[in-house]
């Protein structure tokens, strides 16, 4: 990163080795979704830990409904239309995926197509963005990115695909619920940098875009929260408080997992990542990263920004947990 910014500290030594600077480069993964069309969800040769993992999902009744098989499904079928990075033709069916699975959830989407100018050139990105109304000005808003890292062979089930299987998830269960706030949940393209080390700019372009756009329309002062997800599908998770987000935030989403029985999973430890909440940080949105990027060699995510980043690696249960801990932090937010 350069001078003046906020530097990425988790394992700043794992990092330095990984990414050859303090910066830090940052990961995600993916996943699928099992086709309401009938098709198989996920290629064959992840379908046996797909089903194995599947199993030790708690039932939807114990997670406010949300299905963590479902969600991982979903992972499953991002990855099923293989790398997804920004412009690729991969990452148009995808779009094209997410939005026909949204609008089968009754759920009005917007989309904000746009240029971005990378170290690749200018590079096509497209933003999604789930509209649920509410009775009273305010905006609860919940995000995911949905593209992947240029890197040969890289599938992102964790990196990409896990946060978006949970939104995905998420809009199925909220675009049928009212509110007193609105809930918006955002679907961002373009946050991985192009180059191989996380340096700004290049990273994070879709939710710039986003945060740009909605100062300009007047909607961004009206965003009472923003939690965003990312890299929330390994097996044996473990998500520490990020430093930079905002502390009665990080406090309600924190405690909303520990009185939900999750507090093994969610730990009093601190923990910086430069990610998509960056980009409303800046604009002085209350916000906060749930991620786990705990990536060395003996981490919980120790295959990030690897061809590894594989289906086998994620659990239908973490999916589950992270979904039942943003759906009572939205109850909560809705509370006040
Ligand atoms: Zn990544």
């Amino acid at each position: 990163m350069r001078p003046g910014q906020r530097t990425l500290l988790r394992h700043v030594l794992v990092v330095w080795a990984l990414c050859g600077s303090v910066t830090g480069c940052k990961g995600k993964s993916d996943a699928t979704t099992p086709a309401a069309s009938g098709q198989p969800p996920f290629m064959s040769t992840v379908a046996a830990p797909i089903a194995q993992m599947g199993d030790d999902a708690p039932a939807p009744e114990k997670t406010d409904g949300f299905d963590g098989k479902r969600a991982l499904a979903q992972v499953a079928k991002q990855v099923s239309f293989g790398p997804r990075p920004s412009g690729s033709g991969a990452i148009a069916k995808l779009q094209e995926y997410l939005l026909a699975e949204l609008k089968s959830y009754g759920c009005e989407v917007e989309t904000d197509s746009f240029n971005s100018s990378t170290p690749a050139g200018r590079v096509p990105m497209k933003n999604l963005l789930v509209k649920i109304p509410g009775d009273k000005t305010g905006i609860i808003l919940l995000g995911t990115h949905y593209d992947t890292k240029r890197l040969d062979n890289f599938v992102g089930a964790d990196d990409g695909g896990s946060s978006t299987g949970i939104m995905l998830e998420l809009a199925r269960l909220l675009c049928h619920q009212g509110g007193k706030y609105a809930v918006w949940i955002a679907f961002f393209d373009g946050e991985e940098a192009v180059r191989k080390e996380w340096a700004d700019p290049d990273n994070c372009y879709g939710s710039r875009e986003m945060a740009a756009r909605m100062a300009l329309s007047g909607d961004l002062p009206k965003i009472k929260a923003f939690l965003l997800a990312d890299i929330v599908g390994t097996r044996m998770p473990h998500f520490k408080r990020e430093t930079a987000s905002t502390k009665w935030l990080v406090d309600l989403v924190w405690s909303t997992a520990k009185r939900l029985g999750y507090g093994s999973i969610f730990l009093d430890e601190d923990y910086a990542v430069s990610d998509d909440h960056e980009s409303f940080l800046k604009r002085n949105v209350p916000s906060v990263d749930v991620i786990d990027l705990d990536n060395g060699p003996n981490g919980d995510v120790y295959y990030w920004h690897t061809p590894q980043d594989t289906m086998d690696k994620l659990s239908a249960r973490s999916l589950a947990i992270v979904g039942h801990v943003f759906l009572e932090s939205v109850k909560q937010l809705q509370a006040k």
